[in-house]
């Protein structure tokens, strides 16, 4: 277990989150090693092993990090980045860039160069004008790069408007219309500086449901069969995405791999046997899913704040610089009192951010034991998109990271210091 109370302390993959705090300071992101390994140990166990021709790309901008990008390496899956940044961080940690997977709807010039000379080994195009980009690359470096399309399954997922990418009306993929969709497949299989391998989709994220995967993969694979009956030529790789959900709150599901990877696999061997066609590699690329429930946030509680018969603030020494997403899309979280982990929680108090938003609100109305100043707040399910969203707003340092393991702690990430904020920033020299 992570997550285990001794002598009232909240411990965290053996790891005492009072003695870390004093060691590192507050606000700290806490990641458990083993949390994170019992989510890729399943992944073997119920994918990768189960299945030929199958692979795992860690969908980095989760939680992107030098010592994540390795532990992901160390436990044998690909990795899937969005930016320049990412595919930097990744090939700082020796990332082999053989298995780096590069998505995004609006990559630059500079970043498909920083791609296709490092030799990632897909690059997931979101359209033809990208084709034409990467085509020009290609030819400027002298090399080919293998390539799949980003199509938008025109599914709507269940889950929050702002995390539902594979509607028909988004930002991302290219769209059913076989007007718009068919010139770009002939124009890669015209080009000599692309393979094309296949199809990617990703259709949304926290989804507990495993229907929108399915109806997306059927759209998948209808396409490949149409590819194959229009060009004589078949694909070799169809993408699932990943966006699978975990436990913020009670009530929340969070369903074992195996009860979205399951039936998928059923219906693509099933289509495939069915229509003749050569069963592809699938891929998917789960990113919350690995890493969200191994991490917590530890926050030091200052100034309470009774409002009679309304509520009571409890604020902490973070918020939504260190987690933007209750602001950003009402995300629900829980937490305790990490010095008072085993006390009855006899007090109901709204956990506030320090930042000057009133949207700033970490959990609202939530029971705890008696709180005061100078108490160990801790939040859990932080793991993914905390960090990885953190900003300096208010001028609030990052974080520090730590990672746990078996009791041992060790820094990922130093905490950001005010000299650092401010190194990239000087006065107008005519001043
Ligand atoms: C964000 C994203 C993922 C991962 O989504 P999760 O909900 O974190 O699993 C996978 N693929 C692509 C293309 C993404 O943009």
């Amino acid at each position: 277990m992570v997550k285990t109370i001794k002598n009232g302390h909240l411990y965290w993959d053996g790891c005492d989150t009072v003695a870390l705090a004093e060691k590192y300071g507050t606000p700290l992101y806490v990641m458990s090693e083993n949390g994170i390994l019992a989510r890729t140990q399943e992944l073997h166990r119920d994918f990768l092993d189960k299945y030929d021709n199958v692979r795992v790309a860690y969908a980095s901008k989760a939680f992107c990090t030098l010592a994540m990008c390795k532990l992901m390496e160390k436990a044998g899956l690909a990795l899937d980045v969005v930016s320049g940044g990412e595919l930097y961080t990744a090939i700082q940690a020796d990332f082999p860039p053989e298995h780096i997977e590069f998505n995004g709807n609006n990559k630059s010039r500079e970043e498909l160069v920083m791609a296709i000379d490092y030799g990632v080994g897909r690059i997931i195009v979101d359209g033809l004008q990208e084709l034409a980009l990467i085509e020009a690359v290609c030819a400027e470096l002298g090399k080919r790069t293998q390539i799949l399309f980003r199509i938008t399954p025109e599914i709507k997922a269940d889950t929050h408007d702002f995390i539902s990418t594979g509607q028909k009306d988004s930002k991302f993929g290219i769209p059913l219309n076989p007007e718009i969709l068919f010139p770009q497949i002939e124009a890669a299989l015209a080009s000599e500086a692309v393979d094309l391998l296949g199809f990617h989709f990703h259709i949304g994220s926290q989804l507990a449901d495993n229907s929108t995967h399915l109806a997306a993969a059927k759209v998948a694979l209808h396409l490949a069969l149409e590819v194959k009956k229009r060009y004589a030529y078949e694909l070799r790789e169809l993408n699932y995405g990943g966006g699978f959900g975990v436990e913020y709150v009670e009530g929340d599901v969070r369903q074992p791999y195996r009860y979205f990877l399951d039936p998928l696999m059923a219906l693509t061997e099933a289509f495939c046997d069915e229509h003749q066609l050569t069963r592809p590699t699938i891929v998917i690329e789960p990113g919350r899913s690995i890493v969200a429930e191994a991490g917590i946030t530890l926050h030091t509680i200052g100034s309470i704040k009774e409002l009679p018969t309304i509520r009571t603030y409890a604020s902490i020494d973070g918020g939504m610089t260190d987690n933007i997403r209750p602001g950003l899309y009402q995300a629900a979280y829980t937490g305790l009192v990490a010095n008072k982990a085993d006390s009855a929680t006899t007090q109901v108090v709204t956990i506030s951010g320090k930042a000057c938003e009133s949207t700033d609100i970490l959990v609202k109305d939530l029971a705890v034991a008696p709180l005061a100043a100078g108490d160990l707040f801790a939040t859990f399910t932080t793991g993914a998109y905390g960090y990885s969203m953190a900003s300096n707003y208010n001028k609030l340092p990052i974080p520090a990271v730590v990672l746990v393991k078996d009791g041992k702690d060790q820094l990922i990430v130093k905490r950001q210091s005010y000299e650092q904020m401010l190194q990239n920033e000087c006065l107008p020299e005519r001043w």
